[in-house]
């Protein structure tokens, strides 16, 4: 933030816009920085808490029907729960691994591959058909144009160069989990960030770049590999409730902020419905709402920088919960879930076997399965009522395992806008958005939007953001590392 005010004598007042994640962890790390006086205002449009962070209890045993898990490997998330004091919680994965399901047959899902590219043609070859694989092979011997710094939209690269195969029996179901999105829309730079990186260095194909990504993270031989991904015993909103608890501020629930406007001491939002709205002055306003809504909130007092972030789309999606019987369940394939490629006539792109795939997801009587449906611009997968979901989804299972029997509890979960989809050029977007936001006294943004989808990436760009309030509002800079201090400190 390029100006700075003299340090606050009187308590100050910042409003925090949408309580998902990344609204909470900021509004904890301001606390944390700025210590007990300061008055938080965490508003948000709906009256739950969470975002895309929701666990629902299904069959008595907690299943999280947005976010799963987060990466351990990336240390933001799995540092923020120890900070918390819930690190007893923590759980891994069972060893069982994921398999996908593409040309008619369900076989294991290549383990050693970046989102589907992989480093060699011999990783691919039990999915892909003998020509696809001689295709892949011969990536590497076809010249690669790149100029450092440049973008490419995966799918048209990689088809361009290994072929339509890997992309939709591999890149496009791995994306897809992640972004709900398809491979052919999104960015190389900003999904495959590692990638890009090596083909700016030099690496002279995909598949070399894919090598020097995966090399140095392979563990010595023999070893076994360390857990990619982490979760908690309880649910994922065990960390909404701390955060909420430990950020120890004023909840404005089921209240979307509709405008806001500069005013000569600092902030106002406009809030509520268009019938009914009231205002909010804040000395500074932390933005952590979706695109679309920093859009409409920056269009006033930062056009810049809400053209920027309409240049990020979002995809609609939905999460069914099952709990199987138990008896039903064991003749689920022993694997952690199946990714579906978008040719296979089925409607679901993902079951996650949760049972199979967390030991804590089952009980003595029930097994739970997550199935994951819509992709961007596949709006009408989702125009469907919740009946007509569950039907959707029990054929597929029973298309996929043969599996027919009644679940004992269900649940349907949809997340309309859910996930961004970081188009090419999705970074200099950013880049442009963030710009125009630093230059604003008293301002910041984080989340989803910004610097990656997943937890740990909200968390940082949510850490970040707390940091520049609290350097605006102290004069004083804030620590560099993510933890700010103890509360109340
Ligand atoms: C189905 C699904 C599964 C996922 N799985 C994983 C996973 O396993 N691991 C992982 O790391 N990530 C996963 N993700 C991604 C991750 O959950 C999200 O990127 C992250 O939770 C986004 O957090 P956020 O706070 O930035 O945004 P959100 O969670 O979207 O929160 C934004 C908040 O802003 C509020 N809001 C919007 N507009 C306004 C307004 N005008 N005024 C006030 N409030 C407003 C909303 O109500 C919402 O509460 C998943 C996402 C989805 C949808």
């Amino acid at each position: 933030m390029s100006s700075t005010r003299a340090p606050l004598l009187a308590a100050s007042r910042v409003a925090v816009v949408g309580a998902g994640i990344s609204g909470l962890a900021a509004a904890y790390r301001l606390r944390t920085l700025l210590g007990p006086t300061a008055e938080i205002v965490l508003v948000d449009g709906s009256r739950r808490l969470g975002g895309a962070v929701r666990t629902v209890e299904l069959g008595g045993v907690a299943l999280d029907v947005g976010a799963e898990a987060f990466l351990i490997r990336r240390p933001e998330a799995l540092r923020l729960v120890t900070e918390l004091g819930l690190g007893g919680q923590l759980r891994y994965p069972t060893p069982v691994t994921p398999t996908v399901r593409a040309g008619g047959r369900t076989v294991p899902l290549p383990p050693r591959t970046v989102l589907g590219l992989p480093a060699a043609a011999a990783d691919v070859a039990g999915l892909l058909s003998a020509p696809a694989v001689a295709r892949v092979a011969a990536e590497p011997t076809t010249a690669l144009c790149w100029e450092p710094g440049q973008d490419a939209a995966v799918g048209m690269l990689l088809r361009e160069r290994a072929g339509d195969e890997l992309v939709e029996r591999l890149v496009d179901p791995l994306l897809g989990g992640v972004y709900a999105g398809r491979a052919d829309a999104l960015g190389l730079r900003a999904t495959l960030p590692g990638v890009a990186a090596a083909l700016d260095r030099g690496a002279g194909s995909l598949l070399a770049a894919a090598s020097a990504v995966l090399s140095p993270g392979l563990p010595a031989s023999g070893a076994p590999s360390p857990p990619a991904f982490g979760t908690l015993r309880d649910g994922l909103s065990v960390v909404v409730d701390a955060l909420v608890a430990a950020a120890a501020v004023r909840l404005r629930l089921g209240l979307p902020v509709r405008e806001l406007v500069r005013t000569p001491e600092g902030w106002r939002l406009v809030l509520g419905s268009a019938g009914q709205t009231e205002h909010l002055d804040a000395d500074a306003v932390l933005l952590a709402v979706p695109a679309p809504a920093l859009r409409r909130l920056l269009a006033d007092p930062l056009p810049l920088a809400s053209a920027a972030a309409g240049r990020v789309e979002v995809a609609s999606c939905a999460v069914v919960g099952l709990a199987l019987p138990l008896a039903a369940a064991q003749a689920l394939p022993k694997a952690s879930g199946v990714l579906v490629a978008a040719s296979e006539p089925l409607s679901v792109k993902a079951f996650t076997f949760s049972g199979r795939k967390w030991a804590h997801a089952r009980s003595a009587e029930v097994l739970l399965i997550r199935a994951s449906l819509g992709r961007h611009g596949e709006a009408r997968m989702l125009q469907r009522d919740d009946a007509e979901l569950l039907d959707a989804v029990r054929a597929d299972l029973a298309a996929l395992t043969g599996i027919t029997a009644r679940p004992v509890a269900t649940v349907v979960a949809r997340w309309g806008g859910g996930l961004p989809q970081y188009a090419p050029g999705h970074l200099d977007a950013v880049a442009a958005l963030e710009r125009e936001v630093a230059a604003a006294a008293g301002l910041a943004v984080a989340g989803a939007t910004l610097h990656g989808v997943g937890l740990p990436a909200c968390i940082a760009t949510a850490d970040a953001a707390a940091r520049r309030i609290a350097e605006y509002l102290t004069g004083v800079p804030a620590p560099a590392a993510a933890h700010g201090g103890t509360i109340g400190a």
